[in-house]
């Protein structure tokens, strides 16, 4: 996908176009701190091929998707999350998305309260 069509701020952050305080990368995907953490661990797993929600997400992506959440466990690990955390992802307006590419919410260290608001 050319840069153009990746043009939010996240395509911006995987071309190293602005900062990012990344804690993980491969040839697929990105993980990196909120810049507004609503937890005292709150990371971003995004895809680098943009998608700009799971609803927009084809079955052809299934193994990306597959990754991305074995990569959520992977970085859920590394930041010490032995007692569970939270795994989001907003959908559109109703569901409060505010970027426009597919991203996983990762939030832990303290007890999240349910349901969300
Ligand atoms: P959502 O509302 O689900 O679309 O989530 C977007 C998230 O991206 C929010 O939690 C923002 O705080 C976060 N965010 C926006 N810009 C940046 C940035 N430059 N670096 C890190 N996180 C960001």
């Amino acid at each position: 996908m050319d840069n153009a069509a990746n043009d939010t701020i996240f395509g911006k952050i995987i071309r190293k176009e602005i900062p990012a305080d990344i804690v993980y990368e491969d040839d697929q995907c990105l993980a990196f701190r909120d810049i507004n953490p609503q937890a005292p661990v709150h990371l971003l797993v995004i895809p680098k091929v943009r998608i700009e929600s799971l609803e927009t997400a084809t079955s052809e992506q299934g193994a990306l998707l597959g990754h991305l959440m074995i990569v959520i466990q992977k970085v859920a690990a590394e930041a010490g999350l032995k007692n569970g955390y939270r795994v989001v992802t907003n959908i559109g307006a109703e569901g409060g998305q505010t970027v426009p590419h597919l991203h996983f919410h990762l939030l832990g260290g303290r007890n999240l309260s349910w349901p969300p608001g």
